[in-house]
């Protein structure tokens, strides 16, 4: 049991190799894993959890933005990296530092072929993206023509994946639509690559994909890893452990009596005797307004201390009248216990949000108990 003395976002990587181990399971043996760590890797630390990652075995890493990948490349990452949503200005520097462009549309396959013509590149690797009811980037099923009659003009480019991104994967209502979606990857992909000639991988799996679909493993699947932990019952599976926890502790304690008020604008208001607590975490360090004013909590010694009045830039006030605890004991504000996903949907939102918005400010101390 670790005591903190500050506020510290621990990532134990007994976790991640855990959850890795959990989801290589689901898979069949020759079925490549891509592990995710777009946006610091969910908010942890994108290099400590590549490098892990690396060294366990993961066959691919994705990143959301070229700047994400160059920051891999420059820690020493050497295993392929997918940039998801790359811009064409930065087409020149992806190709220095080794990055694979996901190409998904007309536009960007026009300016990266441009771009690899101009640096004089032969079968560069770049991956295709199709949309497939998500809706938000990828080409439509009757682009095919289109690509192929722009990679028929040139050898700068070689296609190592065909993929697609799932919707609704984590929702069983959902499961006709997933089909389909599924279905129609599978009926383009067959049309592109009897067009190419050769056969690239096909990807089209999240991680609620993996454990829902097994039919949509295709030759590789996109993990996040349960960075997150299992997120809620209904989404995703709790064998995942969390592998970030956010704790601080008690910096003071105050005794307000009835009638008194607390924080800014006076937003608490005590109806009786009220025991508070402050805490060294705010909104600038990602526990937004919205957390405020009871509509989540965090942990004391295993009890339930609800976050109250106004949430500060720096600090937030609890309600510990009914807990046993004094200044300099440890707070949770997720683990293994108290998940993520139960923090963020008291102030209306996913873990997703809440992991990603956790600021450099905050300390990542990692745990390495391999
Ligand atoms: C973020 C992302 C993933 C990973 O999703 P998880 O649900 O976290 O596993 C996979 N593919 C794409 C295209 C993504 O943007």
């Amino acid at each position: 049991m670790s005591s903190v003395k500050e506020t510290v976002l621990e990532i134990n990587l007994a976790h991640l190799t855990h959850n890795y181990n959990y989801l290589r399971s689901k898979l069949k043996p020759e079925v490549k894993l891509l592990a995710v760590v777009k946006a610091a890797g969910y908010g942890s630390d994108a290099v400590v959890m590549a490098k892990h990652l690396e060294r366990i075995g993961a066959d691919y890493f994705a990143v959301a933005y070229v700047s994400e990948g160059i920051a891999l490349r420059e820690a020493g990452i050497t295993t392929p990296i997918l940039v998801l949503h790359p811009q064409p200005i930065n087409f020149s520097s992806l190709i220095d530092y080794r990055l694979e462009p996901s190409l998904y549309s007309p536009r960007i396959l026009r300016e990266f072929i441009k771009v690899a013509v101009t640096k004089k590149q032969k079968g560069y690797p770049a991956h295709i993206k199709f949309n497939t009811g998500l809706n938000r980037i990828g080409f439509w099923e009757n682009d095919v023509d289109y690509i192929m009659d722009h990679l028929n003009k040139t050898d700068s480019v070689k296609i190592q994946s065909l993929f697609s991104h799932l919707a609704a994967s984590e929702d069983h209502n959902e499961k006709e639509f997933t089909l389909n979606q599924i279905n129609s990857f599978k009926k383009t992909a067959s049309e592109m690559i009897a067009k190419l000639g050769y056969t690239p991988m096909l990807h089209q799996s999240n991680t609620s994909g993996i454990l829902n679909y097994p039919e949509a493993h295709f030759d590789m699947v996109r993990t996040g890893i349960g960075l997150y932990g299992y997120g809620n019952e209904v989404i995703y599976d709790k064998e995942l452990k969390p592998v970030a926890s956010l704790k601080s502790i008690i910096s003071q304690i105050h005794m307000l009596e009835p009638g008194e008020t607390l924080g800014y604008n006076r937003a608490f208001k005590a109806d009786g005797y009220t025991k508070t607590a402050t805490i060294p975490i705010g909104h600038a360090d990602g526990i937004g307004r919205q957390y405020g004013n009871k509509n989540s909590f965090v942990t004391i010694h295993g009890k339930k201390a609800y976050i109250i009045g106004n949430v500060c830039m720096d600090m937030i006030m609890i309600d510990i009248t009914d807990i046993d605890c004094k200044e300099g004991d440890e707070v949770i504000i997720f683990d293994n216990t108290s998940s993520a996903a139960i923090i963020a949907e008291g102030a209306g939102t996913i873990s997703y949000e809440l992991l990603t918005a956790i600021s450099p400010r905050v300390k990542r101390v990692i745990i390495d108990n391999n």
